[in-house]
């Protein structure tokens, strides 16, 4: 997210973290949207896949990036290990390195394997080469970050999930995928789930006020989504054209489908979930409604964006994708 350069992840950093690791910043945290909060939550699970490759160590945080097989150092040593090793938290490896500092002996085994590391990285560091982020393959870190490999790697073996090919596909967003993984996961804090930990919770649907929010409801029952969902796929699923979360959920999966209709399906499902999602969020914390037309438009351009980067990249088979998508607008 943040090391690939993108905008998000450039604003994330600039706005958000601040000076800060993404690493560092604490789970209880207010700050940004919902979507990264979660981020915040999963990170313990994000940690065991990603790790630092030496280089000059000039971008990689000492306290908080995973830069040895030991483990990531705040995890390691707790609060404490700043005054132990003398190292200040917001220190670069390259700084912990630096050429002054001389090695320590200390009573813990622990500490003294750190700074034995810290010598076996000093003789690997070398100043032309940039720190590269290395993320966790089958058998070893690999440069290249995969979504389908990752999402094979964390989820229980034998688990057969049937699902996973609608939401994780080439090309698609992460931020978007990553929202429909938790409706599919039945992790989105609607309010009937809410209103089983919290009593007098007002658990009418923000959108309609005429139904109780439930998953099934909000995608795409309500006759405020519903709209939506019509607008933007009947004309790719004419017959079969469904408002029911199983089906929409079995048409996603559906291998055969031929693939350019499959691609846009499957990114208007997940662009149409998020969008609605973020509306929903918005109405809850009082943000004036915006209304349907108006959203159903947003939808439908960001589409047309995706579309049109796909098409221009030239993918096999999705070649003419963006007439395709006119082609379908009723
Ligand atoms: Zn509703």
């Amino acid at each position: 997210m943040l090391v690939g350069g993108s905008l998000w992840g450039k604003w994330v950093q600039t706005n958000l973290l601040k000076r800060k690791s993404f690493w560092e910043v604490k789970e209880s945290s207010h700050i940004g949207s919902w979507i990264f909060r979660k981020m915040l939550k999963m990170r313990s699970v994000a940690k065991t896949f990603y790790m630092k490759a030496v280089g000059n160590e000039r971008h990689t945080s000492f306290w908080y990036d995973k830069w040895t097989e030991l483990g990531v150092m705040s995890d390691l040593l707790g609060d404490r290990g700043v005054m132990d090793l003398g190292i200040r938290r917001e220190a670069t490896v390259e700084e912990a390195l630096c050429n002054n500092r001389r090695r320590k002996r200390h009573r813990r085994v622990l500490l003294n394997d750190i700074e034995k590391e810290l010598e076996i990285i000093k003789a690997k560091q070398r100043a032309d080469v940039k720190d590269v982020d290395l993320w966790r393959g089958n058998m070893r870190f690999k440069q290249k970050f995969s979504t389908h490999l990752t999402w094979q790697l964390t989820r229980a073996p034998g688990a057969q999930c049937t699902w996973s090919r609608g939401i994780w596909f080439s090309q698609t967003n992460p931020k978007f995928a990553f929202m429909a993984w938790l409706a599919l996961r039945d992790r989105l804090t609607t309010m009937d789930r809410v209103s089983n930990w919290s009593q007098d919770v007002d658990t009418a649907c923000v959108l309609c006020k005429n139904a109780t929010e439930t998953k099934k409801h909000i995608f795409f029952e309500c006759s405020f989504s519903s709209r939506i969902w019509e607008t933007i796929t009947k004309g790719i699923l004419l017959n079969i054209y469904s408002t029911s979360w199983d089906d929409i959920i079995r048409l996603i999966t559906n291998q055969f489908m031929e693939k350019k209709k499959r691609f846009a399906l499957r990114y208007a499902f997940q662009t149409a979930l998020y969008m609605i999602c973020t509306e929903r969020n918005k109405r809850r914390h009082g943000e004036q409604p915006r209304p349907l037309l108006v959203l159903a438009k947003l939808i439908d351009k960001a589409i047309k964006n995706k579309l049109s980067l796909v098409q221009s990249k030239g993918v096999r088979g999705l070649e003419g994708i963006l007439q395709y998508w006119f082609g379908t607008r009723m």
